[in-house]
């Protein structure tokens, strides 16, 4: 019989019910420390004190209205993230997937707009990962997401990672934009080289095509700045935004130029629940604390400190991990042994790590995370590892 839940999701045996910061706190009084973060969401761990006020002092005074009105809590964050970014414009979605589908479509109608209707097709990367919608599959071509569910929304054309002359040869008169993520999440916590993602921006100067970035996952503050193309100094024409933005309050966004956005006039585009009062007072107060340079200056500290330990902790461990890689605290370690095998053995340590692709466990921790903290999973880790090892020894013997 099918449970009541879609069977959707292949589950741990956990259940958290109560979380503290850094911490998640199991139905049996167990305390994980969570670097995992709800897969980059927690950008400021669990019950923080001006998260909780947020939301509480939202909550007394007004829920929800509708897009038919003015919200000011959305007018305040909209700003915010302008004042913070290359963007002229934003507009708010509920997730990341319902980002990727305005960001397509945004670009779509510009060309459209423009008079090159014609240009519809959009460049994407092997290993990427823009959400279960229907544009997002397509976008992600991979089989494991589109299998059984065509046909699939076609204009997409799918591009060796990081191979500059594959996406150059790839461009014709139908191309109108190129979609990346400047840090792979679900395909193996990859950065792309400032240089390759410079790379494309010049080829969509050449071309007149539009730049867009989905930091679904790498945005917000993850690598140590406030979006993560800032390290290569280059700016995208649309960027997808979602995850740590409402610090787990359900909160997306499209953020794009003047110039990208130019066909998005009134009833081209809406949502029910996009950018609602709880949502983006919520999403204020996690911008008033992240985009602080004084914040993202401790990120990276931290990110120092938590990447130098990981490095001796590979060493020490050179059966069960082959190295590290990542941008900030959006760490991975990529498993010699299997990754899965790591991060149940870490749930033995009650340590929170998420998989992803290319054998890799992710290390995605509360932006604010102490050292203390970075020194008590290291140790977990260290635990965990030796497990893995033990089982290894058994299996060999
Ligand atoms: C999680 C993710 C998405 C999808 O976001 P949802 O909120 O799950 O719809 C899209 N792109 C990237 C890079 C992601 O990590």
């Amino acid at each position: 019989m099918i449970p009541s839940v879609l069977p959707t999701y292949n589950r741990a045996a956990l259940t958290f019910v109560k979380g503290e910061g850094s911490w998640l706190i199991e139905a049996d009084g167990r305390r994980f420390l969570d670097l995992g973060a709800g897969i980059a969401v927690n950008a400021l761990g669990h019950a923080h004190p001006a998260l909780v006020k947020a939301l509480t002092d939202q909550g007394q005074a007004l829920w929800h209205t509708s897009n038919l009105y003015h919200i000011p809590q959305q007018q305040a964050l909209a700003d915010k993230l302008v004042e913070n970014s290359f963007a002229d414009t934003v507009f708010f979605t509920n997730s990341g997937t319902e980002a990727c589908e305005l960001a397509v479509k945004m670009a779509r109608k510009h060309f459209h707009d423009a008079g090159q209707p014609e240009r519809v097709e959009i460049l994407t990367f092997e290993g990427a990962f823009h959400g279960r919608s229907s544009a997002g599959i397509a976008a992600a071509g991979s089989e494991k997401m589109t299998k059984g569910f065509g046909p699939l929304l076609p204009g997409f054309r799918k591009l060796p990672w990081g191979d500059h002359d594959a996406v150059a040869g790839a461009i014709t008169d139908k191309t109108a934009a190129i979609l990346v993520e400047p840090v792979l999440g679900e395909g193996g916590i990859r950065p792309l080289p400032d240089q390759c993602l410079k790379g494309l921006r010049d080829l969509c100067d050449a071309h007149g095509m539009l730049m867009i970035l989905d930091e679904v996952q790498c945005g917000m503050g993850r690598t140590g700045k406030l979006f993560a193309h800032e390290w290569a100094g280059v700016d995208p024409d649309i960027m997808m935004v979602a995850k740590g933005i409402g610090g787990g309050f359900p909160l997306g966004a499209v953020l794009a130029t003047e110039h990208a956005a130019s066909g998005m006039g009134a009833g081209t585009h809406g949502s029910t629940y996009g950018g609602n009062p709880l949502a983006c007072a919520v999403g204020c107060a996690v911008m008033d604390i992240v985009a602080d340079p004084e914040f993202l200056a401790q990120v990276n500290r931290t990110a120092g400190l938590l990447r130098q330990r990981l490095e001796g902790l590979v060493a020490d461990h050179p059966e069960v991990f082959d190295s590290v890689r990542g941008s900030g605290l959006m760490l991975g370690l990529k498993c010699k042994a299997a990754n899965t095998d790591v991060v149940a053995a870490a749930y033995q340590a009650e340590l929170i790590t998420v998989p992803a692709a290319d054998n890799v466990i992710r290390l995605l921790p509360p932006l604010n995370i102490s050292e203390e903290e970075i020194a008590e999973a290291i140790t977990r880790l260290d635990t965990a590892a030796r497990q893995v090892e033990t089982a290894i020894q058994t299996e060999t013997a």
